[in-house]
């Protein structure tokens, strides 16, 4: 099974990557670990991307669309992958659908975990830190038992400036803007599954192993 995991910020991507992977034994390819990998081995897209990145600059697309296609055409993939944080954008996609056909293999299924954008703002805006001793809680999955106040020393809890509504709605703003062509794109191939990311975490993977049960009988 040929995979692409998609969703924003605070979706519970990696999450349902972990347990994607572990039930159906394929490979987790996200664009960090392939990236370190590359270099790692030292290939000559490796080095590539590593001059780019030590510059500071963005990698260009014609070497991470090289260093995908040298680690889908490994032998771990042959069984199917989870690609998590590739494509980003509908050129990149474009070269993914190249790569596919160049070796005899089409994307079976593009996961979205769906999530409304008020919601992923209450999940990623609701963190707060224990100045004392730096536990972390949140407001609405794991709240203190008195409001402010740390659980284990009685520390004053207060929230980091990057979990704050603004930034965090930008993050989100920018995310979406970047998301809204590729959805459209895998819509019209008609790979698009949305998976409702709402429910329990559970629940959540219970509709993505329906889904996928299909494909590995
Ligand atoms: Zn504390």
């Amino acid at each position: 099974m040929n995979l692409v995991l998609m969703g924003l910020p605070g979706a519970g991507k990696g999450t349902q990557a972990e347990k994607i992977v572990e039930k159906y034994e394929i490979p987790h390819i996200s664009t960090g670990d392939m990236f370190r990998a590359a270099m790692k081995e030292g290939t000559e897209l490796g080095l590539k991307a590593k001059s780019y990145m030590d510059k500071g600059e963005l990698v260009p697309d014609e070497v991470t669309i090289g260093i995908v296609r040298e680690r889908l055409s490994k032998d771990d993939c042959k069984k199917g992958f989870l690609l998590d944080g590739f494509p980003r954008t509908v050129a990149q996609a474009e070269a993914l659908e190249s790569i596919m056909s160049d070796l005899g293999k089409k994307i079976d299924y593009v996961i979205n975990i769906d999530v409304d954008k008020d919601l992923l703002l209450e999940r990623l805006t609701g963190r707060r830190i224990c100045k004392s001793c730096g536990s972390t809680y949140h407001l609405v999955f794991n709240p203190p038992k008195v409001a402010g106040k740390c659980d284990r020393c009685g520390g004053e809890l207060y929230q980091r400036a990057d979990d704050n509504a603004e930034t965090v709605q930008n993050r989100l703003d920018v995310n979406l803007k970047q998301a809204k062509p590729l959805l459209d794109f895998y819509g019209e191939k008609g790979y698009l599954k949305n998976i409702d990311g709402t429910q329990e975490i559970n629940k959540v993977f219970e509709d993505i192993d329906q889904l996928l049960g299909k494909l590995a009988d």
